[in-house]
């Protein structure tokens, strides 16, 4: 589904990436772990087609790619059930489809509140909700669980790893946290 053959990139004279090969199988969850600035949203940049000039190549049969940023990005001026409404253009999304997707990550109290009146943890999880609702058959999250406490992030690897099977659909997930990784990846990225 995707392969990425000594991929490298700079900022400038700022080498970010050197030399980076690896493989992601059709259905398969990788997760990419590495400090802080080694370049894991940049990765994630390169493989959603949102920056050039990289060496090395990108080959990937994705169709259609949900990426949730590793800041939530949502619309201000929306409500929170409307910034889920907002990304689906395809097909009709129903309110009991927001209203369950909302209820299965504990925020179905929030339909009517605006991103400034949720906490991070909260604003994290509606744009997760939203990459999913948009959906795909390529995942890109950054670091979707930072914000969470241990057992929201518990539950919501698991709820996400179901998510994603359920469709088919391959994921690349970054975090920091081994625990995540190994509760929801089928293997692991490290970048050094
Ligand atoms: P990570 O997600 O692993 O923390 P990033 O991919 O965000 O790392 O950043 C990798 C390195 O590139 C960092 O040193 C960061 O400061 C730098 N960097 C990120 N974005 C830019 C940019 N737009 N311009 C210049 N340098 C950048
Ligand atoms: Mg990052």
């Amino acid at each position: 589904m995707l392969k990425v053959d000594k991929l490298s990139f700079a900022y400038g004279k700022k080498e970010v990436l050197k030399d980076l090969s690896f493989q992601l199988k059709e259905g398969e969850i990788l997760a990419v772990m590495g400090p802080s600035g080694c370049g894991k949203s940049t990765l994630l940049h390169l493989l959603a087609g949102l920056r050039r000039g990289y060496r090395g190549t990108i080959t990937s049969s994705a169709q259609k790619i949900a990426y949730a940023f590793q800041e939530p990005r949502l619309f201000p001026w929306l409500t929170v059930a409307e910034n889920l409404r907002a990304v689906v253009t395809d097909r009709k999304v129903t309110d009991e489809e927001i209203y369950g997707i909302l209820r299965e990550i504990g925020l179905e109290d929030t339909q009517r509140l605006y991103p400034s009146e949720l906490s991070g943890g909260m604003r994290s999880r509606v744009s997760l909700a939203r990459a999913m609702l948009y959906g795909g058959d390529l995942y890109l999250f950054d670091e979707p669980f930072a914000a969470l406490d241990e057992k929201a992030r518990r539950e919501l690897t698991v709820w996400l790893k179901q998510k994603i099977r359920e469709t088919g659909a391959s994921a690349i997930f970054v975090t920091h946290q081994k625990g995540d990784a190994e509760a929801m990846a089928d293997r692991i990225l490290e970048l050094h």
